[in-house]
């Protein structure tokens, strides 16, 4: 970067980091002045073989926090100005030709932060050369690395599937420069901002949706023609909006102050006795609304906000989401219709006096079976009918950018996770998460940040009602197949004439006939463990929670706990049980039920 305007223009995109070339030779090196930038986005100075006393004074003089050593800076350089400036960041950068001896960067492991692999060309970077990634399956460390070098717009597709493979495992960033300019030194933010539209996902590893929605085969946004318009405006959105500094900062706060995050992470020492193993369990039943959905409901209606949005429409099978739907709506002062079957409004009276008094209006789904797929369709023709109006979903299935945006707002479980496990176990990975499955968003939350570490076992509990070949189950990895539901390609419970299966479990949050497409591809792909639990099971597990710990779980949840005496647990494997509700809901089916 070079000129003021400039620097604030690409700014306001929040990159991670910006550069500054000392280098005379360069016809970018910088003189000018840097103006305040955000906290977030590290200033880099970039320099070829400068005297150590000149890099310390630049660094201080425009407080930069990084430099990219861009000459043949020697391990003893780097150390030199590390005496100097212990704490700044070294990004030292090797030039790549068709191949490279990656052996000579040994030596240099220890002591920078980052590699920076670049094109090498007749300049110092800036070439506008893209070298032959392939080079990189021959890269063995594992010190994290800048991938640089003439990226540009073109690359975008090419980028996706460098990120996919096994040599991308490391690639940290992304640095782009000559590509983007309009003279030596400007950058447009213009294509800027459609590169980092174009390739937000592909910053992540094999887990991550493409450009079009897809996990592997499963996902994409199959809808009418009508919804169209707005269902492009969500995708073409809400990533900037959930990066966005506003955004995080009122999400975070309102998660804190009004959820009660961090929810807390409890070695439950009783059961772990029970089973021989470390369990702990992630209080999401702490939450306020008693669940993980108001995660969810949280993000989507500041992102709802952000969109210019009034009104809030949503489906709702027990009641649990419609209740955490219109909590918001109340918080926001937004008006709120929630879509209940007919039949599911009897079974669930409580949930609908709540929704009433949060002032949302209960509208009646009097098609089919009158319970949760009716409330769906309902809810879409409503929307078709009335395109001002913002479809707040409830777990990660239905159209992308669904799957992937309420993930992204679920993630906030692992999240944590991984800053509460450190802190308890000293290391920030369990052995095995555990999480039930209905569409899949507290199972999508709690895996997140661990998908691409494979050691990691993730289990994912379906609902297997009176037994998984009873006719009544909702088991959908065992028993379904590939289809379309709600707008997105996953597996499915059909018929023989591709008609949807009515699905049966006593837990009204498990009973959905889909799983959201990132589980049809954690299990295609197995990355991902399926088990199920069944009503008795279920049940059962919930009554020992209850009676060992004095926590009395969600139905739903109390099916994640079901499969522990299913598993092979050895006494040093840390298991976390996403414990997802409070069973205060279920307790007309508990007293039931009880001995
Ligand atoms: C709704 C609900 C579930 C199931 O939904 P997912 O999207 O699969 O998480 C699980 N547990 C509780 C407590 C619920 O309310």
């Amino acid at each position: 970067m070079k000129y003021v305007e400039n620097i604030q223009q690409v700014a306001e995109l929040q990159p991670d980091y910006l550069g500054f070339i000392f280098y005379e030779k360069s016809p970018r090196n910088f003189e000018g002045v840097i103006p305040k930038l955000p906290k977030k986005i590290k200033k880099v100075g970039v320099f070829v073989n400068e005297y150590i006393e000149i890099v310390v004074s630049l660094l201080e003089e425009y407080q930069l926090e990084a430099v990219q050593l861009h000459g043949d800076e020697t391990v003893d350089y780097i150390k030199q100005l590390k005496k100097y400036l212990p704490k700044v960041e070294i990004i030292k950068v090797f030039g790549i030709k068709n191949e490279f001896n990656f052996e000579l960067l040994k030596p240099y492991e220890e002591i920078v932060d980052y590699f920076l692999f670049d094109t090498k060309g007749k300049e110092r970077g800036g070439n506008g050369v893209v070298f032959d990634w392939q080079v990189l399956q021959n890269y063995k460390l594992t010190k994290p690395f800048f991938l640089s070098g003439g990226i540009g717009l073109e690359e975008v597709n090419e980028l996706q599937s460098f990120f996919k493979r096994k040599e991308a495992e490391h690639c940290y960033a992304i640095d782009v420069n000559s590509k983007f300019e309009t003279k030596s030194g400007v950058k447009s933010a213009e294509k800027l901002k459609k590169f980092k539209a174009d390739s937000h996902k592909v910053s992540y590893m094999k887990f991550q949706p493409d450009n079009n929605g897809y996990y592997g085969q499963f996902g994409g946004a199959f809808i009418p023609e009508l919804l169209y318009p707005n269902v492009k405006e969500l995708e073409d959105n809400y990533i900037q909006i959930i990066e966005s500094e506003f955004f995080q900062e009122e999400y975070k706060d309102l998660l804190k102050h009004y959820v009660g995050r961090p929810s807390p992470l409890y070695l439950a020492k009783r059961l772990s006795e029970k089973y021989g193993a470390t369990i702990y369990l992630k209080r999401e039943d702490l939450n306020h609304t008693g669940a993980h959905k108001v995660n969810n409901t949280i993000g989507q209606i500041l992102i709802a906000k952000q969109l210019g949005k009034t009104k809030i429409i949503a489906e709702t099978g027990a009641g649990q989401h419609g209740v955490a739907t219109a909590t918001v709506c109340a918080l926001m002062g937004l008006e709120c219709v929630v879509f209940m079957g007919e039949t599911d409004i009897k079974r669930q009276a409580p949930n609908v006096a709540r929704m009433k008094m949060l002032g949302a209006k209960v509208v009646p789904a009097t098609s089919g079976s009158k319970t949760l797929k009716d409330a769906t369709n309902e809810a879409i023709r409503y929307w078709i009918q009335h395109p001002d109006t913002y479809y707040l979903i409830g777990s990660v299935v239905g159209p992308h950018p669904y799957p992937d945006m309420v993930t992204r707002l679920q993630a906030v479980i692992s999240e944590e996770m991984k800053v509460q496990l450190k802190e308890q176990t000293g290391k920030e990975n369990p052995n095995t998460i555990i999480a039930c499955v209905g569409g899949g968003s507290n199972a999508a939350g709690a895996f997140y940040h661990y998908l691409d570490d494979e050691e990691v076992e993730l289990i994912a509990v379906e609902a297997a009602g009176l037994g998984v070949n009873s006719g009544e189950s909702a088991a959908t990895s065992q028993l379904g197949e590939v289809g379309v539901i709600h707008g997105s390609k996953t597996i499915l419970m059909q018929d023989d004439y591709g008609q949807i299966v009515e699905p049966y479990s006593i837990s009204a949050g498990l009973d959905y006939p889909g799983v959201g497409p990132l589980h049809a591809y954690l299990h295609e792909t197995k990355r991902a463990k399926f088990m199920n639990a069944t009503d008795k099971e279920a049940l059962e597990a919930a009554y020992e929670l209850t009676k060992i710990e004095g926590i009395i779980p969600a139905l739903e949840s109390a099916h994640a706990l079901a499969v522990l005496p299913k598993m092979d647990l050895q006494k040093d494997q840390v298991v976390v049980v996403n414990l997802s509700g409070r069973g205060d809901k279920d307790l007309e089916t508990y007293i039931k039920y009880l001995k």
